[in-house]
């Protein structure tokens, strides 16, 4: 019988919700444990980092980190299993991009703290007190990791072989990168895998008709005509900037995409390729009202860069 190919899958700085996609591949789930043997999980096996330290380097043939670097054990973690691994997929929006934890890059690590720990409506903290990374108590000293002024993506700390978009990816995408992964049949490093160079807008079935907006409306503002692209009905739809590869799983459930998927390839900058595809559309006949059009966007920065600040331009300019 063939040697079982060997997986592992780490959370790092994310919601874990990376790893329950790989568990609602259902069914298939018993598939992939046919042909690979998992040999850490912690989401649903009980190993510990000395395990993992255990092993000869590049034991692991392909590890999907998912989760953004912010903080010393996510980057200790990250170049743990880049040893052990012979290849990397930065598995999922936070790994690839930074994700929804990479908009904490607005602020500094200051800011977040103080934010968490001092000023959020429901803390009590009349003594100011911040986590430290050293405590001494009278069992001995213990220790946090050391929290990072930015988040990173695992790209930015590691070298990774091949990066896999979506918050989560989508089951039958990981059904298929892993079906590629056990076949040897994997596209070339550096490949994004697990989607299509499509745009969301081309796998969306909403029917697209004369994209021009006067208006824009959040989600709960109104209630769009299902069958209609909501771009042109006013609400914000990255779909026409993002990658496909999900099947247009949020516009199809009534909600517009987010652009999880990221960018197409050859674009630098998610948030500018959208601000330009939203320069095409809006319906005004001057500066001043193309502004007070655009100003009914609450949050733009937040939008445009929702899973994906930390690897922007933006973020550079911010340094
Ligand atoms: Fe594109 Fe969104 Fe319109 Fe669908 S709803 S066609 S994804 S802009």
């Amino acid at each position: 019988m063939a040697e079982k190919i060997k997986i592992a899958s780490y959370w790092a700085a994310d919601c874990g919700g990376c790893d329950v996609a790989i568990l609602d591949t259902h069914e298939k789930f018993l598939d992939i444990i046919q042909a690979a043997d998992i040999v850490f999980m912690p989401i649903a096996m009980d190993t510990k980092e000395k395990d993992v330290e255990a092993f000869p380097d590049g034991y692991i043939d392909v590890c999907f980190f998912h989760g953004a670097i912010r903080n010393s054990e996510n980057e200790h973690m990250a170049k743990l299993l880049r040893r052990k691994s012979k290849v990397m997929v930065a598995f999922g929006s936070c790994a690839m991009m930074g994700g929804i934890p990479g908009l904490a890059n607005f602020k500094d690590r200051d800011g977040v703290l103080r934010r968490v720990y001092w000023e959020s409506p429901s803390t009590d903290n009349p003594g100011h007190i911040l986590p430290q990374t050293e405590n001494q108590m009278r069992e001995g000293v213990i220790t946090l990791p050391a929290f990072y002024d930015e988040v990173k993506t695992l790209a930015d700390v590691v070298p990774v072989e091949y990066l896999m978009p979506g918050c989560p990816p989508a089951s039958h995408q990981i059904w298929n990168v892993f079906q590629a992964i056990a076949s040897g049949k994997l596209p070339p490093p550096g490949s994004v895998i697990g989607a299509s160079n499509k745009s969301v807008c081309e796998e969306c079935p909403r029917i697209k008709e004369n994209k021009t907006i006067k208006h824009f409306y959040r989600v709960h503002e109104i209630i769009p005509d299902p069958e209609r692209c909501l771009l042109e009905q006013g609400i914000p739809c990255m779909g026409p900037a993002t990658r496909g590869g999900c099947g247009a799983a949020c516009p199809v459930a009534n909600q517009p995409c987010r652009g999880c998927y990221g960018p197409l390839d050859g674009v630098i900058d998610h948030g500018a390729k959208y601000v330009s595809a939203l320069a095409s559309v809006i319906d005004a006949n001057n500066p001043e009202e193309a502004a007070k059009i655009l100003d009914q966007i609450p949050d733009p920065a937040g939008m445009l860069y929702w899973f994906g600040l930390p690897a922007s331009l933006l973020r550079k300019v911010r340094k």
